[in-house]
């Protein structure tokens, strides 16, 4: 499949679903960052392990965590309900050589980010093109003034 970049402008789209391989909603609406549902993981560091909270428009790289997190280390990401690795099974990180974690969105696509702290490199993945711009551009462009 011809593989196409697209530029989207920063936190105009809200991530409305974020799967683990296994299917489980990573979705948090009880703890809404601006008032949109964030995405909730278990954040293993080398010293303790903690939940994560990522802010849902792309582009924002707030989280909320009871980890202390430091710049430059790596973090394992995991599924709060399995247990399951979100690490990206092939890929590393192109800046920094960290794994990638991956959320699977509905209908093929991917969001896929470094697991260094402080490393901000991440992307949007979408298959089926077409359908999926129309679903986001529709209901998933928010206005930011
Ligand atoms: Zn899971
Ligand atoms: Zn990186």
């Amino acid at each position: 499949m011809e593989k196409l970049t697209i530029e989207i402008p920063a936190q105009s789209v809200v991530i409305r679903h974020a799967l683990c391989p296994h299917g489980h909603d990573l979705m948090d609406p009880l703890h809404p960052m601006d008032g949109d549902a964030s995405i909730r993981v278990v954040v293993r560091g080398p010293r303790a392990t903690g939940t994560l909270r990522f802010h849902p428009a792309y582009g924002n790289h707030a989280v909320e965590t009871d980890l202390s997190l430091r710049d430059g280390e790596v973090y394992e990401l995991l599924c709060p309900e399995c247990g399951s690795s979100l690490s990206h099974r092939e890929e590393r990180c192109l800046f920094c050589s960290a794994p990638l974690f991956v959320f699977y969105t509905p209908r093929g696509g991917h969001v896929v980010g470094c697991t260094r702290k402080g490393c901000h490199h991440h992307r949007l993945e979408l298959v089926d093109l077409e359908s999926q711009l129309a679903s986001l551009f529709q209901d998933e462009l928010k206005p930011r003034y």
